[in-house]
C-alpha cells in the first residue's frame, strides 16, 4: 500500500493519538531501515531505544522462531522455560532477586506501584504516596499518568488517581521535605529519557538511597528506557553505583517484543502473595524467549562497552560541533542516550531534515534532539550520521 493510502487509512480508522512522521518502513537489518521505496536510513532511534542489539538480529529472530513454532502461549497457570530462565538470568546480572513478568514498561511500573504499596502494608503502615520527579515519564496508564511529572500531560485526564507528589531533580532538601508518614517509594529514572535526557546526579540519588534506608521506604528507578545497556552499563544504576529496590525493565530488553519486568530485591521481591499480582500474557514463552537472546547477543557483543564507548566518542563530536558554532545550548546524556538541546525552536524541522537524508532521530518538543542508536552501532556509521547533522547545523 502507498503512504498516501496509509495515511487515509490512519486517518479513518486509527485513533488521533499520534503524530507520525511520512515514512513506511518495511524492513530492518542491524543499525538500517529500509522504508517501501527501497530507501536505505540510518536508525539513531532504535524503534525509541527497543532494538539494542540492532533490528532483527538473527539470533533473536531465531529464538523468536523457533519458540513460535514450539508453544507461544498456556498462561501462568503452568510452568515454562523461558520465562523462568529469563528471571533467573536477570537477577545474575543485577542486584535483583526476584521478577515478575509484564507486557510493557508502563504495566511493568504499575507493578512497580502495586508492590510499594503491598511492601508498606507488609510493615502494618497505611503509607501509600509515591514520590517521583518533575520532568519524569513513567506510563500512559491512569497511575503512571499520574506518576509522570508532565502536568500538561495530565491536564487532559483530570482527576487523576491519588498518591503521587512531583520534586524537581537533583535537589535533595526539596525531596526530604516531601518525604512524609504517608510515602511508601521513591521512583525516579538515572536519566529521564521522554522528559529531554536530563541526568540524575551521582551523588543525589547515593543521598537518595541513604534517605529510602532511614525512612524504610522503597527506591524504585524506572530503567525502562536506560536499561539493557543503553546508558553504558548493562542498568544505569550500576553506572552511578547506586543499588535501588525496585527496578523495572522493557524497550530494550525484548528487542520488539512486547515485555515489561519488575525487578526486586529480597525484602521487596517477596512482597505480593499468590493472587495479588498478575498477568495472562506477562511472561509468554515467546517474548521471553527474545529477551533471553537478546541478553545472550548484549554479552557475546559486548555492546555494553560498545555503548560506552561509543557514546563517549559521540559527545566528543557533539562538543566539537558546539565549538564550530552549531546551535547547541547543551549536551545531554550517557553512552548511547544522548541528547542536544539546541538554542532555537528547530528541532521537529531538523528531525524532517535527516529523515530525508535517510537518517532517522527524533526529537522532544520543539529543542531537544534526542539519539538512541542501536548499541552496534560503528563508529564509521556514527562518523557518517554525524557529519550530515553537522552539515544541517554549521
Ligand atoms: C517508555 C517509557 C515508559 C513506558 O513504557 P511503555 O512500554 O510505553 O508503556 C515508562 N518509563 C520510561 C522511563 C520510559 O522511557
Amino acid at each position: 500500500m502507498k503512504l498516501s493510502e496509509l495515511k487515509e487509512l490512519d486517518d479513518t480508522y486509527h485513533m488521533p493519538t499520534y503524530a507520525r512522521l511520512p515514512v513506511t518502513f518495511v524492513k530492518g537489518r542491524g543499525t538500517r531501515l529500509w522504508d517501501d521505496n527501497g530507501k536505505e536510513y540510518l536508525d539513531l532511534l532504535s524503534g525509541i531505544g527497543v532494538v539494542n542489539v540492532g533490528h532483527c538480529h538473527p539470533e533473536v529472530t531465531a529464538a523468536i522462531q523457533g519458540q513460535a513454532e514450539s508453544l507461544m502461549h498456556v498462561s501462568n497457570l503452568f510452568y515454562t522455560q523461558p520465562q523462568l530462565e529469563l528471571a533467573k538470568k536477570i537477577t545474575e546480572i543485577s542486584f535483583g532477586e526476584r521478577c515478575f513478568f509484564a507486557n510493557s514498561g508502563a504495566e511493568a511500573n504499575e507493578g512497580a506501584i502495586k508492590l510499594a504499596r503491598r511492601y508498606a502494608k507488609l510493615k502494618d503502615s497505611d503509607a501509600y504516596e509515591i514520590i517521583t520527579a518533575l520532568r519524569s515519564f513513567h506510563g500512559r496508564t491512569m497511575k503512571t499518568l499520574a506518576a509522570t511529572g508532565q502536568l500538561d500531560k495530565h491536564k487532559p485526564f483530570e482527576p487523576l488517581p491519588p498518591g503521587f507528589k512531583h520534586v524537581p531533580l537533583n535537589d535533595i532538601d526539596i525531596l526530604m521535605g516531601a518525604v512524609t508518614e504517608n510515602t511508601c517509594a521513591i521512583m525516579l529514572e538515572v536519566i529521564q529519557g521522554e522528559g529531554g535526557v536530563y541526568e540524575c546526579d551521582a551523588d543525589y540519588l547515593k543521598q537518595v538511597r541513604q534517605l529510602c534506608d532511614e525512612r524504610d521506604i522503597l527506591l524504585i528507578f524506572d530503567e525502562v528506557q536506560t536499561g539493557m545497556g543503553r546508558t553504558g552499563a548493562m542498568f544505569a544504576y550500576q553506572g552511578v553505583g547506586v543499588e535501588p529496590d525496585v527496578m523495572t525493565l522493557a524497550k530494550g530488553i525484548g528487542s520488539g517484543m512486547p515485555i515489561g519486568v519488575l525487578v526486586a530485591n529480597a525484602k521487596a521481591g517477596s512482597s505480593f502473595k499468590p493472587g495479588e499480582h498478575g498477568s495472562t500474557f506477562g511472561g509468554g514463552p515467546v517474548v521471553c524467549a527474545a529477551a533471553l537472546a537478546t541478553i545472550k547477543v548484549i554479552e557475546d557483543e559486548s555492546l555494553v562497552e560498545n555503548s560506552r564507548e561509543t557514546g563517549a566518542y559521540v559527545k566528543i563530536k557533539l562538543e566539537a560541533m558546539k565549538a564550530k558554532g552549531a546551535p547547541i545550548k547543551e549536551i545531554r546524556g550517557a553512552g548511547l542516550m544522548l541528547a542536544i538541546e539546541l538554542d532555537g525552536e528547530s528541532a521537529k524541522e531538523l528531525v524532517v531534515a535527516l529523515l530525508d537524508k535517510g537518517i532517522v532521530a527524533n526529537n522532544i518538543g520543539s529543542n531537544i534532539i534526542r539519539f538512541l542508536p542501536p548499541l552496534c552501532i560503528t563508529r564509521d556509521e556514527i562518523d557518517y550520521a554525524f557529519g550530515v547533522v553537522e552539515s544541517l547545523m554549521v
